[in-house]
């Protein structure tokens, strides 16, 4: 198919996410134009996904100068799937690239993705393959990478990389919500674009700021649990709370009941009357309807998704 014919004749449109990374952005713009003004035209959509420190005053400085550069504030911090999303629906450019605003992907490497796209691909994901993040980050991905490998069928090793490049009508044919931007691959293979591939990227060290992923996000975020952010979260997606739930409960019944086997078949002993025998048997039954659960709110709630748009704050 063609490319989406754009009226202003944008060849690329940057995306980038940006929670408070207000140090960051004008080295990043800098970045970007060195890399690519000679060859192309091009804009830089900054999303601000309700940045607490100066991250849109400084999109606001920099769109003032330069008016390839626009800016999308969100209301409040929706998390990178919706701040993408918000910058797909802007985009102009025949393709869209995605960068993180925290100077660890290089700019330097979106002409060859685009040339790849230019070569009749539909999606180019970057693979950090020689990763500057500390460990606690890097083996759980090579984890997630290896089943997300396995069950979305896609040959890439980071699906999580945040550098990737897309011819447009991709990304204007998904819709990003909740965690969905670490699936886009698996998205966009669902519609029909399936000449996917992946470049091997480099990748620096976070200069300023720090990680809004990890361990210690999960950990500082423990409180907000209990508080309304908790519930809104889960109302968007049930499947995270009840499927998590169902699954936990599901594990320790399969367990106890595993042992109960044991002791029969393999040891002989009568289990009929244990009330640990009562006790699997009703946690996975909980457990089932727990999942189950989540997966109706899921279903139900996929119709509603499109209605909750995020609120935006300012456009320039
Ligand atoms: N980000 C965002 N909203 C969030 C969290 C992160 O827009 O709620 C942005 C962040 O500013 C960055 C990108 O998403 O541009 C990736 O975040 P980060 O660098 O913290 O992730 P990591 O590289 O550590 O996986
Ligand atoms: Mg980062």
């Amino acid at each position: 198919m063609e490319d989406t014919p754009s009226e202003n004749n944008i060849d690329i449109s940057i995306v980038v996410p940006v929670y408070n990374e207000e140090e960051s952005l004008p080295e990043l713009e800098k970045a970007i134009s060195k890399a690519l003004s000679a060859d192309y035209s091009y804009e830089i959509i900054f999303v601000d996904d309700g940045s607490s420190d100066k991250s849109w005053q400084q999109v606001l400085t920099m769109g003032a100068k330069k008016d390839f550069i626009h800016g999308i504030a969100l209301s409040h911090n929706y998390g990178k799937s919706v701040a993408l999303q918000a910058g797909f629906e802007k985009a102009q450019g025949k393709y869209v690239v995605t960068m993180d605003a925290d100077l660890q992907d290089d700019p330097n490497e979106v002409p060859e993705m685009v040339q790849i796209l230019k070569d009749g691909y539909d999606l180019v994901s970057g693979w950090k393959k020689e990763r500057h993040d500390p460990i606690s980050k890097t083996i759980p991905s090579k984890f997630f990478n290896f089943v997300t490998r396995k069950v979305a069928g896609i040959e890439l090793h980071d699906f999580n990389c945040g550098l990737k490049a897309y011819r447009a009508e991709v990304v204007k044919n998904i819709y990003l919500y909740g965690e969905l931007h670490r699936y886009i691959p698996m998205l966009a293979k669902r519609e029909g674009y399936t000449r996917i591939t992946e470049k091997v990227v480099t990748h620096h060290p976070r200069k300023y700021g720090k990680t809004k992923f990890g361990l210690s996000r999960f950990m500082n975020g423990f409180l907000d649990l209990i508080t309304i952010t908790f519930v809104q979260r889960y109302l968007q997606k049930p499947m995270h709370f009840f499927g998590t739930v169902g699954v936990l409960l599901l594990l320790a019944g399969g367990g106890i009941n595993l042992y109960m086997a044991l002791l029969k078949f393999v040891y002989g002993q009568g289990i009929g009357d244990r009330p640990l025998l009562f006790l699997g048997i009703l946690l996975m039954v909980v457990g089932v309807q727990f999942f189950s659960t989540g997966l109706l709110g899921e279903m139900i709630n996929k119709n509603n998704v499109k209605d909750q748009k995020p609120r935006i704050r300012e456009v320039i």
